[in-house]
């Protein structure tokens, strides 16, 4: 398009000219919509102060949009030729902003990205690990204070769950311990190259304080409750507590009814009762 962005033509000749077949196992498929671009990077709320780290950046769709908002991206992408030929696509198409891209090339799940402290996380994730990506970048970049991610429905469904309702799960749960996570829109499966079998969504997540407690305490807890989403608390913590009464006595203890169920806890109930166990304990 006019603006550099890529659309079908320019994603087609640039996937051949590198060579790229898209991978189903890196999820690789391709944004060839300038439109639902400039809706993400409208919709991400990134500004010349922000340092946007974009995970997956393919060839380069997104992070293009993104050069023109932010003062800066940084790029991490574990597909070495995806990585390698960025660079030269983002300084045949907007010359004027390319210097203000790093690549990384790596696997987002293992790489430390502290040290570079970006600010906002702005992604159209690869769909079989887009949840262990969040929870794990927001676990371990602290100086992000928001995210705007593109994942499957589904999963956007998931993450955005409020407690209470059908799709309030282990995701939403964990995701909120860090994070007020609302939903921001629906981008339909033909914007993409190639096209995937489901559509996708967008959630917008945005730093907040974590509740009081161990993350990892109340992580177990989640786990321990969802796995056994039927049961009540008290059943289903069992196990994590060293039997039922044992459960019954944390759940008391932090205020929670030990007949509910796992799907109508908010994170704080989580981790009051993450707590408790640890006082009865000492
Ligand atoms: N951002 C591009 C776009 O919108 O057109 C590509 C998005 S595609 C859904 C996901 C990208 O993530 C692919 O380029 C894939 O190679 C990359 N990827 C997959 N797993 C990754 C990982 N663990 N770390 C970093 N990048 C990964």
């Amino acid at each position: 398009s006019d603006d550099g962005l890529l659309g079908p033509a320019e994603i087609r000749t640039l996937a051949a000219r590198l060579g790229v077949r898209p991978t189903k196992t890196l999820g690789q498929n391709f944004l060839h919509d300038p439109n639902t671009i400039r809706r993400i990077v409208r919709t991400a709320e990134v500004g010349p102060d922000d340092v946007v780290l974009e995970v997956g950046p393919g060839l380069g769709s997104l992070t293009l949009g993104l050069l023109g908002a932010a003062g800066s991206v940084v790029a991490v992408e574990i597909d070495p030729v995806l990585a390698s030929a960025l660079p030269s696509t983002v300084a045949s198409r907007m010359p004027s902003l390319a210097d203000r891209l790093s690549v990384v090339e790596a696997d987002a799940m293992s790489v430390d990205l502290s040290g570079l402290r970006p600010t906002a996380l702005v992604a159209n994730l690869p769909y079989n690990v887009a949840v262990p990506v969040v929870l794990h970048l927001l676990e371990t970049v602290p100086s992000l204070r928001s995210a705007l991610v593109m994942v499957q429905a589904e999963v956007a469904d998931r993450l955005a769950a409020p407690p209470g309702s059908r799709t309030y799960g282990v995701p939403s749960a964990k995701a909120a311990w860090y994070c007020a996570v609302s939903k921001a829109g629906s981008v339909p499966r033909a914007v993409f190259w190639p096209v995937p079998n489901v559509d996708s969504g967008l959630v917008r997540l945005v730093r907040r304080d974590p509740p009081d407690g161990s993350r990892k305490d109340t992580f177990a807890v989640i786990d321990a409750a969802f796995a056994q989403r039927r049961k009540t608390l008290r059943a289903a913590l069992a196990g994590w507590a060293g039997g039922a009464p044992r459960a019954e006595e944390a759940l008391r203890a932090a205020g929670v009814d030990p007949t509910a169920r796992g799907e109508t806890i908010d994170v704080g109930g989580f981790a009051r009762i993450a707590s408790a166990r640890h006082v009865s304990h000492k």
